[in-house]
């Protein structure tokens, strides 16, 4: 659908998948004005078509658009967009174990002007695309790097939100970390480069003498949809979970150290749940449970894909049905 200033929202259609045709100062191009989410379509052994949570992923573009002076896109149209939009490509959602169909819902400004201001026009755009099981022969655990040359989001700035400027500025990172043998990068936060904050594209938890910790979302670092999921289901199974205080690199290296670094493991809706088997930082790697996938990782894992792919019940009310 597109966006025109004074007219708002409109034009709401689905179209076969092509080139899209831009002016090229389109200001998308030239000052980045663009948001972006990332969700799944699964399809359950009866066959039943759903998405996991999809108003989630509707706010979190709401917080998007507002960080980026787009116009707001209202809860209800963004989930009937991508609903529609699954409804047409049904025979798309694939049907194997652990397999789904990837939606990219995406706004781009392209007004052809320019100068930095907000666009007065947008385009609102989901794709979708089967994928793959992300562990074809199970959980596998990721080695991390821990970064301490660049940063990846600062205060004030758009770490909390999804827009692609985010992950241009991760590159460099991420190609240093797969460089030197390492397949995700765990960034720091940007101010004193001391406490953990997130990986590539998931958040990331550390359970510690019993008490399982991840970083505020407040600023800069992106509230995913699988955190506050798991957050709230390991609560419910007693554990303790603190989701506001920070947590320094230097404790996480102490505890492994102390052998009290029990679990570590990434959130997202790539992945699910990645368990992490060894992390690097400043010339120490310290392996994490032995390299072992922990008991929670694995739990977690287990419930969130039995919701999602409709093997376990939906108690929550995280599902909808296309
Ligand atoms: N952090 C970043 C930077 C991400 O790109 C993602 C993936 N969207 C996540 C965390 C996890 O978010 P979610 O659980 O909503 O996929």
């Amino acid at each position: 659908m597109d966006y025109t200033e004074g007219q708002g929202w409109h034009s709401p259609r689905i179209e076969p998948y092509q080139p899209i045709s831009l002016d090229p100062a389109a200001m998308v191009f030239h000052y980045a004005q663009e948001s972006f989410e990332g969700m799944k379509a699964y399809r359950t052994a009866e066959g039943q078509v759903q998405l996991f949570r999809p108003e989630k992923n509707a706010e979190r573009l709401q917080s998007t658009h507002e960080r980026l002076c787009i116009p707001t896109i209202p809860v209800e149209d963004f989930v009937q967009a991508v609903k529609a939009l699954v409804d047409v490509d049904c025979d798309w959602v694939p049907s194997a174990p652990g397999t789904s169909l990837y939606l990219r819902p995406f706004t781009i400004a392209t007004e052809p002007h320019l100068g930095v201001k907000p666009s007065a026009t947008y385009e609102f755009i989901v794709i979708a695309s089967p994928s793959g099981a992300y562990y074809a022969e199970g959980l596998d655990p990721v080695k991390i790097y821990v970064e301490d040359e660049y940063v990846r989001a600062t205060p004030g700035g758009t770490g909390f939100i999804k827009c692609g400027g985010n992950y241009a500025a991760s590159l460099a990172g991420q190609m240093k970390a797969h460089d030197l043998g390492y397949s995700q990068v765990l960034w720091l936060d940007g101010v004193k480069r001391k406490y953990v904050e997130e990986v590539g594209s998931m958040n990331c938890f550390f359970k510690i003498d019993g008490v399982i910790r991840t970083a505020p979302t407040v600023g800069t670092v992106l509230p995913g949809i699988t955190r506050m999921s798991c957050i709230e289901l390991l609560r419910d199974w007693g554990y303790t979970v603190d989701c506001d205080t920070r947590l320094s690199i230097q404790e996480v290296m102490d505890a492994a150290h102390a052998g009290k670094l029990e679990e570590v493991f990434g959130t997202g809706t790539a992945a699910v749940v990645s368990p992490v088997g060894k992390l690097y930082y400043e010339g120490d790697e310290v392996t994490v449970n032995d390299g072992n996938i922990g008991e929670v990782t694995q739990r977690l894992y287990d419930t969130l894909t039995g919701i999602q792919w409709g093997v376990l019940p939906d108690e929550k009310g995280w599902i909808v049905k296309v």
